[in-house]
C-alpha cells in the first residue's frame, strides 16, 4: 500500500469492511449440529434471506424457518455496501420498464418508494431506527456531458411515475448550501432515499427476525440446493419451501455458474473529518450523494463523521473470481480516493481509514428478479445490480406471498419468475466486462477532457452492447 497517499497508521485493507469494525459482531450464532426439518430453509444471511425469513414469520408465527449462513449475518454485500437505501430503479427493473410497457413500470416504481419507507417503518418499530435516517439522495453532475445525462435521467423518471413531489432540480448554489462539491454544473434531489449503517442494519434485521423465532445457523455452507432438500456440511435440512438468497455469491453453487456475474464493488472510508474538513465540505444532512460518471461513485457521510465513498475499481476477476475478505487491489483504492479528492478539493490531505470490497449479483439483462417453482418449493431473489437496499425488501415481501400462496399485487409485478439468459463462456465472459469498463472509464475521462455535452461514444457503444 505504500504507494498510496495518505493511508491513516490504523488504515485497514479488507476484514469484510469498515462496517463491521466500527459495529464488531453484536453475538456468534451456532452452526447446524446434525440434520433437521422445517417449513422453509433460507440459504444466506443478508438482506434478502432476512427480509424473508421475517416477512414470513410476520404473516405466520407457526412456520418453523431456518436459515443457513456460511460465515455470519452481514458477511456478503448486505454488510459491506453503500448504505444507499434508495428507490432508484436504474439498473434494477430496466427490463420490465423496456418490455413490459409503461403501467408496470409504474407499478414497480410505486413498490420501490414504498420498500424505502416500509425498511424505515420496521427498522423503527424493532429498535434500530438510529442508523436508519431518510434525507434524501442527490445527483451531481460535473461536467457537461454528465449534465445531459442527469436531464435525460430527469425526463425518463418522470415518464416512469416521478412526480413533482419526487425530484427537486438544485441549481449549484442551492447544491452548495447541502454539500459543496467541485465543478458541480447541476444537481437534483429526491426525498426517496435513507442512508443506513449497513452492519447495523443487517443485524437489526436479523434480531428482530430471532425475536420472532427464526432460527439463524452460522458457520454453515450449503452444498447443494434440491427439491425440498438443502444439503449443508454441517447436515441435510429438509423443507418443504426453500429460499435462495445468495445473489452475488449464486456461481458458487452447484449448476449456476453462470447465472449471476458476481461483480465487484469497492468502497474507502476516511478517519473522522476535523471541524475544518467538514466545514469544507459543508455536508451537515444524512442526504446520499452520487455522480452522474459511467464508472458511478456513491457517497455518504457517516453518521460518524467520516466520507465513505464506493465504486466499481477493478469490477470482474477471471472465471469470476474474488477475494472473501474483500481485500481490495490498490489500483482500485487509488481511483477511489482520486475521485474523492475530485469532488471534495479540501479532503486533500484527509487520511483513508479503510478501505473493502463485495460481490453483488448482475443478471444477464441486468434486471432483478425473483422466482418461485412450487413443484421445488424453491425461490430464489436476487440480480439487484446495486439497489439491494430497497430490492431485498420488495423481494423478500413477494417470496413471502408466493410461498403462502397468496396472490397479491407483488406476486404479479413483472420481475416475478423473470429468468435471463445465462452469461457467456470463459473467456468472454472476462474479456466482454474488462472491455466494457475500460470503455466506461475512457468515456469518463474524454468527456472531462472534451467538455462536450453529448455522452462519450465509447459509452454509447459499451451501453448498446451490455444492455445497461
Ligand atoms: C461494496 C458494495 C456496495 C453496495 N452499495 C449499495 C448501496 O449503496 N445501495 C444498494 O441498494 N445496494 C448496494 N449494494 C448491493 C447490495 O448490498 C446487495 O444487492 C444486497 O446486499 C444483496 O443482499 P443479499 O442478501 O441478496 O446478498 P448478500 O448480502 O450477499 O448475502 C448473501 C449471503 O449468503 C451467504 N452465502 C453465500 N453462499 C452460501 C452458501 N453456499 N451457504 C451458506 N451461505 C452462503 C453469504 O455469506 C452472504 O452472507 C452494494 C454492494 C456492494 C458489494
Amino acid at each position: 500500500m505504500s504507494n498510496i497517499q495518505g493511508l491513516s497508521n490504523t488504515f485497514a485493507n479488507g476484514g469484510v469492511s469498515y462496517w463491521l469494525r466500527d459495529s464488531g459482531r453484536p453475538s456468534v450464532r451456532s452452526a447446524l449440529t446434525g440434520p433437521i426439518e422445517v417449513d422453509v430453509a433460507i440459504v444466506g444471511a443478508g438482506l434478502t434471506g432476512l427480509w424473508t425469513a421475517y416477512y414470513l414469520k410476520q404473516s405466520d408465527p407457526t412456520l418453523t424457518i431456518a436459515v443457513l449462513e456460511q460465515e455470519f449475518v452481514g458477511f456478503g454485500a448486505s454488510g459491506r455496501n453503500g448504505g444507499w437505501m434508495s428507490a432508484k430503479p436504474a439498473g434494477l427493473f430496466r427490463h420490465y420498464a423496456r418490455e413490459g410497457g409503461h403501467a408496470s413500470a409504474i407499478a414497480l416504481q410505486r413498490e420501490m418508494f414504498g420498500a424505502v419507507d416500509e425498511s424505515v417503518r420496521v427498522a423503527n418499530a424493532e429498535g434500530f431506527g438510529e442508523h436508519v435516517d431518510k434525507d434524501g439522495l442527490i445527483h451531481v453532475a460535473t461536467n457537461p456531458a454528465q449534465l445531459t445525462r442527469m436531464r435525460s435521467n430527469l425526463k425518463s423518471l418522470r415518464q416512469n411515475g416521478w412526480g413533482d413531489d419526487d425530484l427537486f432540480e438544485l441549481s449549484p448554489a442551492e447544491l452548495s448550501d447541502r454539500v459543496r462539491v467541485r465543478g458541480a454544473l447541476g444537481a437534483y434531489w429526491t426525498p426517496h432515499c435513507a442512508r443506513v449503517h449497513p452492519m447495523h442494519y443487517v443485524q437489526g434485521i436479523a434480531a428482530a427476525a430471532e425475536r420472532a423465532g427464526v432460527r439463524i445457523y452460522e458457520g454453515t455452507t450449503v452444498t447443494a440446493i434440491s427439491p425440498h432438500v438443502v444439503t449443508t456440511d454441517k447436515g441435510e435440512v429438509g423443507a418443504r419451501n426453500i429460499v435462495q438468497a445468495v445473489e452475488g455469491y449464486t456461481s458458487s453453487l452447484p449448476g449456476q455458474r453462470r447465472r449471476l456475474l458476481p461483480m465487484n464493488s469497492s468502497m474507502i472510508v476516511t478517519e473522522r473529518l476535523s471541524d475544518s474538513e467538514l466545514d469544507s465540505v459543508g455536508w451537515n444532512g444524512a442526504e446520499l450523494l452520487g455522480d452522474m460518471a459511467h464508472s458511478f461513485a456513491y457517497v455518504q457521510r457517516t453518521a460518524d463523521g467520516r466520507i465513505a465513498l464506493g465504486g466499481r475499481g477493478v469490477p470482474y476477476n477471471f472465471a469470476s473470481s474474488f477475494d472473501r475478505d474483500g481485500k481490495t487491489a490498490q489500483k482500485a483504492i487509488g481511483q477511489l480516493a482520486t475521485r474523492l479528492r475530485e469532488l471534495f478539493p479540501g479532503l486533500g490531505r484527509t487520511r483513508l481509514h479503510h478501505s473493502w470490497s463485495g460481490v453483488l449479483g448482475v443478471p444477464r439483462d441486468w434486471s432483478a428478479a425473483v422466482t418461485y417453482d412450487p413443484a421445488a418449493g424453491i425461490a430464489t431473489a436476487g440480480g439487484y445490480v446495486g439497489h439491494g437496499l430497497s430490492g431485498t425488501n420488495l423481494a423478500a415481501r413477494t417470496v413471502r406471498d408466493l410461498i403462502l400462496g397468496e396472490q397479491t399485487a407483488l406476486t404479479a409485478l413483472p420481475w416475478v419468475n423473470h429468468r435471463a439468459r445465462n452469461w457467456e463462456m470463459e473467456p468472454l465472459r472476462w474479456i466482454g466486462a474488462s472491455t466494457l469498463y475500460s470503455a466506461y472509464r475512457f468515456a469518463d475521462r474524454r468527456e472531462y477532457e472534451t467538455a462536450n455535452p453529448r455522452t462519450h461514444i465509447a459509452a454509447r457503444i459499451a451501453d448498446a452492447v451490455s444492455g445497461r
